[in-house]
């Protein structure tokens, strides 16, 4: 595995590439990698010659009281883990190589930016997307790799790729979990022993209120009971709970279709969201 940390170089080697006519993989990532972010590895090594994976803790997308300083971060297993699971290129930029100077232009993203996780970390997605637009320029890749359980962050991006006809395919792969539900994230090595304990209860709600829709009852008094749910299950505060449409991410006028039931709980060090996606 190549690895490489200055964008120039990431420019250069792209662009070698597609003179040997490569088919290039990317899969953005903030490291510290866990089974979801190997089986993204594995997806775009299944269908494309190169793959390129990144780490980069992009700290536009932290607000401000968030874990950017406390984000666990330990780069030689991650190289190891890459390697192992099929990646051909690691790029690691450090801040000052992604933003050399401040940046005077950023993306703003426009639908879907007032609900879910954009409600309560305001600016966030704006970073993701205005990191992944800079990211896409150096790796100019063919297929982008992306996790389902940031299930917005899979819309916004799809948007903004159809919006500035980049030419690149959003792919997604479902959310990868411990035994007891909970979907891997870095983050979870940052919860104590009783908030690891209570964290699988978000999941089990997310699929209690599934049923519920399935049994027909309405938005209003299911995510209520979601609610009540996770209360009575956790010590911690809930974020949200909500039910859209997805890619749309708009209220539901009736429910069938394409449907998101996501939430995002806040433990002491810790936020963890979760969702999942179905058809009725
Ligand atoms: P992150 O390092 O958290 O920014 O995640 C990098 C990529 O891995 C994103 O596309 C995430 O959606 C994806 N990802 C994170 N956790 C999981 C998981 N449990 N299952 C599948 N994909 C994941």
């Amino acid at each position: 595995m190549k690895f490489i940390n200055q964008p120039q170089e990431m420019s250069a080697l792209t662009a070698q590439l597609k003179t040997e006519q490569k088919s290039i993989a990317f899969v953005p990532t903030m490291g510290f990698l866990h089974e979801g972010h190997l089986s993204l590895i594995k997806a775009a090594q299944s269908k494309y010659d190169v793959v390129v994976v990144s780490i980069f803790v992009n700290p536009r997308q932290f607000g401000e009281n968030e874990d950017f300083d406390n984000y666990p971060r330990d780069l030689e297993r991650d190289l190891k883990l890459a390697e192992e699971h099929g990646a051909h290129i690691m790029f690691h930029p450090s801040q000052s190589q992604m933003y050399p100077a401040p940046m005077r232009t950023e993306v703003n993203v426009i639908k879907g930016n007032d609900v879910l996780c954009a409600k309560s970390r305001p600016g966030h997605f704006n970073g993701v997307a205005t990191v992944v637009m800079k990211l896409f320029q150096l790796v100019k890749p063919d297929a982008a790799f992306f996790g389902m359980k940031d299930a917005q962050q899979v819309a916004i991006l799809k948007n903004m790729v159809h919006d500035f006809n980049m030419n690149v395919d959003i792919e997604t792969v479902e959310t990868s979990r411990e035994e007891d539900g909970l979907a891997k994230s870095s983050r979870n090595v940052n919860l104590n022993k009783t908030e690891r304990q209570e964290a699988a209860s978000l999941y089990k709600a997310l699929k209690k209120g599934k049923e519920l829709i399935q049994m027909g009852k309405e938005r209003e008094t299911l995510l209520l009971e979601v609610e009540n749910e996770l209360i009575a299950s956790t010590s911690a505060e809930i974020d949200y709970i909500d039910l859209l449409t997805f890619p749309e991410l708009e209220v539901p006028q009736q429910l069938t279709g394409q449907l998101i039931l996501a939430g995002a709980i806040r433990f002491q060090q810790v936020r963890l969201i979760d969702n999942i996606t179905f058809e009725l």
